[in-house]
């Protein structure tokens, strides 16, 4: 998202933009995603300053650290942004800035579920898919 500076007016400036990942450079090995992120911002300029409220959305795709499983979590964050302005600034990108708080939302361990039972450290069988066999050999 690029806000013109010369392009907002005295009572502030409304956008709307839907931004692919890719855009954001996001995306790790845990983390992916698979719809735009929806970023609408208010912003307002005072001499010098110009501040933007965020507000982000979307849905990363998240690895289970238990089970391993790829499962969509939501997020959502509000923002507030301020940065100077110099003479010759004509632009403001403030990509760098929502990739930085999408990152900080991303959990180290996401887990798709807080009752999720992980794999079996011995068979590698997901739990969630009921006992395996090698706890079923020691029950027995
Ligand atoms: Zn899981
Ligand atoms: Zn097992």
């Amino acid at each position: 998202m690029r806000i013109v500076v010369n392009q907002i007016p005295q009572e502030g400036l409304n956008l709307f933009e839907d931004i692919q990942a890719e855009e954001l450079d996001l995306g790790t090995d845990m983390l992916s995603f698979e719809k735009p992120i929806k970023v609408s911002a208010s912003v307002s300029r005072i001499t010098n300053t110009l501040s933007a409220q965020l507000d982000i959305s979307g849905y990363m795709i998240c690895t289970c650290s238990r089970c391993l499983i790829e499962f969509e979590r939501p997020f959502y964050k509000h923002i507030r942004l301020t940065y100077q302005l110099e003479t010759l600034t004509q632009v403001i990108d403030l990509n760098d800035d929502i990739r930085q708080e999408i990152i900080l939302d991303c959990p180290q361990n996401p887990i798709c579920n807080e009752f999720c039972k992980g794999l079996c450290f011995k068979c590698g069988k997901n739990l969630n898919d009921g006992p395996c066999e090698c706890s079923y050999n020691k029950r027995a």
